[in-house]
């Protein structure tokens, strides 16, 4: 009985510091961008080591990553635009080892209850991107259409690219399983299409085969949501040409980075990344001595 009270007494304890960390550990700012309300929601924070840079030179490394690791996040946004409410990407989802995901009560800070979610936009299939689509083995958006690209869906939904990427077993079982949850309500689009008023699907492969960027505009204001451009503030916006291991296609994926790159600072575009330090929302300028700089808003 005894034992049974200090039990009891220890689950109390560990209840109520794990409501608190909860409670202090959420993160969601909110912008304006025309008529749409757009909340960026940290589903974690911490920090990128350079080990995923295996192919970066250790000079440019220590030059970008002097103490070894580089501020990041995992980041959903929540775009309130028309009669939609939609949200890009969901973070890693609940299972997800000590990095509890956050995005439940990023979405309870903005006022958003799970099942007001009308739209998920997929970046991409990778895991902490669409690992918070499930809770409890059902459909964290119960109301919502899951939408991705219709190259990225059928690669990762396609029978045999476990046996063509063996080590990517598990993404594929995952994309499979979550998927398979909405059933009819997860559709595709191709790249350039209008997947919801004033939001545009753009072709930014190379991170996986069908990663995609989504341009908001609305009254003349933007926004591009540009998923896992980059993994490394510190390090990419300066080496864009610098790829992570992450990167499905390397050699796509540096093109990629750049051209977009380019065209938020040409365009004076507000971007929005998943992997940007809190809030992940910024702008970029070039640097006139190469490469590109990133000032976070
Ligand atoms: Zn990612």
């Amino acid at each position: 009985m005894r034992y049974l009270w200090l039990w009891v007494f220890a689950a109390v304890l560990w209840a109520l510091s794990g409501q608190h960390a909860t409670a202090a550990e959420v993160k969601a700012a909110k912008y304006q961008v025309g008529k749409a309300v757009v909340w960026a929601i940290a589903d974690s924070t911490g920090n990128r080591d350079t080990s995923v840079f295996s192919g970066a030179a250790p000079e440019v490394l220590a030059q970008y990553m002097p103490s070894g690791k580089s501020p990041t996040a995992v980041m959903a946004f929540l775009v309130k635009v028309g009669h939609e409410t939609v949200l890009i990407d969901t973070g890693l989802g609940a299972p997800s080892g000590s990095r509890a995901s956050q995005l439940t009560a990023g979405l309870r800070q903005a006022e958003t209850p799970p099942e007001d979610v009308t739209l998920v936009l997929v970046t991409h299939m990778h895991g902490d991107h669409i690992g918070g689509l499930t809770q409890n083995g059902g459909r964290a958006f119960p109301s919502a259409r899951v939408l991705s690209a219709k190259t990225e869906h059928d690669f990762w939904l396609d029978e045999k690219s476990p046996e063509r990427f063996p080590s990517r077993k598990a993404g594929f079982e995952m994309a499979r399983s979550v998927l398979g949850l909405y059933g009819s309500a997860s559709e595709t689009f191709e790249f350039d299409a209008i997947v919801a008023s004033g939001i545009q699907a753009l072709d930014a492969r190379g991170h996986t085969p069908g990663h995609t960027a989504f341009l908001l505009e609305s009254d003349g204001e933007k926004m591009l949501f540009w998923g896992d451009l980059v993994h490394a503030a510190t390090l990419q916006f300066a080496r864009p040409d610098i790829n992570s291991q992450y990167d499905m296609n390397p050699e796509e994926s540096a093109v990629t980075r750049t051209r977009f790159m380019e065209k938020a600072a040409a365009e004076k575009l507000p971007i929005a990344g998943a992997h940007l330090p809190f809030p992940g929302v910024g702008t970029v300028e070039k640097n006139p001595a190469g490469g590109y700089v990133y000032n976070s808003r």
